[in-house]
């Protein structure tokens, strides 16, 4: 087993011509109808490749699928702790181990811990996050996870799972600077998301860490709750975030790019080696 975190030094910073990676989305969740729209306006927006998260081991499946079928996509697969029903089963678990080992997939996701009153029970969600941990180091995936109302608990455990030497990011973050410096002391990245657009004490948080701990993503899911498509979040908004970013902290957008997508082919390290010929970094 590698020890990511020694052994995959940083690759050098691609070129001025790469592109951006979204690190966590959920384009398994819609249909296959609505696929080659979206993934022409990413390829528009200099999004050239993006990581496709299941919550459950069905959708799981289905990111494989879509990742083998598309040049851009690649899997992560993961049941989200408020998808789960009872403790993660030992069926479940077999699959997502198998699908683990698929050359498609470059991470494990969406993992983690969610703590809102109407969560499953915590036990059940600790268990189901240790398990896919384990999982993840079998195949030597990075792991990217959600922590809402449970980010002490959440640290605690990759910690204690010792998460960065398989390298990983808080996805969708939006903590303190003492919360992000904390997952960056561990040895993973801090996901930005469109959150970085609307609040200032986020944006401050971005000014101040390290920007070789910043990778980017979107989270996109169908938003049918939003009446006008076009206002529908898609990789496609990468750019707004690494704009946003660029400017909190006075630098070029092509600094952004080069280092977010540097930043996230380092956090995904051996499994992430296609994603970046891809990119052809
Ligand atoms: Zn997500």
């Amino acid at each position: 087993m590698t020890r990511r975190g020694e052994n995959h030094a940083p690759r050098s910073a691609p070129g001025r011509n790469c592109l951006f990676i979204d690190i966590h989305t959920h384009l398994d969740q819609y249909d296959d109808s609505e696929l080659p729209g979206v993934l022409q306006r990413a390829a528009e927006a200099d999004v050239g490749a993006i990581v496709v998260a299941g919550v459950t081991a069905a959708g799981s499946a289905r990111s494989v699928v879509l990742a083998l079928a598309n040049p851009a996509l690649f899997a992560a697969v993961g049941a989200h702790p408020q998808d789960l029903d009872g403790p993660l089963s030992g069926s479940d678990l077999a699959n997502l181990d198998s699908l683990a080992g698929d050359e498609a997939v470059v991470a494990m996701s969406e993992v983690g811990l969610d703590f809102q009153p109407s969560s499953p029970p915590h036990d059940d969600q600790e268990a189901a996050l240790r398990a896919q941990i384990a999982i993840a180091r079998n195949h030597g995936l990075a792991v990217i996870w959600h922590m809402r109302e449970a980010t002490a608990e959440c640290l605690r455990i990759m910690r204690d799972e010792r998460v960065g030497e398989l390298g990983g990011a808080a996805h969708y973050f939006q903590g303190s600077y003492d919360e992000a410096s904390a997952v960056i002391d561990m040895g993973c990245k801090i996901s930005f998301a469109k959150p970085l657009l609307r609040l200032p004490e986020l944006q401050d948080v971005a000014a101040r860490i390290p920007l070789d701990a910043i990778v980017l993503e979107t989270d996109s899911f169908p938003q049918p709750f939003k009446k006008n498509r076009e206002k529908w979040t898609e990789p496609r908004d990468i750019p707004l975030v690494a704009r946003k970013l660029a400017e909190l902290r006075g630098i070029d957008v092509s600094e952004v790019m080069a280092a977010t997508t540097g930043n996230a082919l380092s956090m995904l390290g051996a499994r992430g080696e296609h994603l970046a010929a891809r990119l052809g970094a």
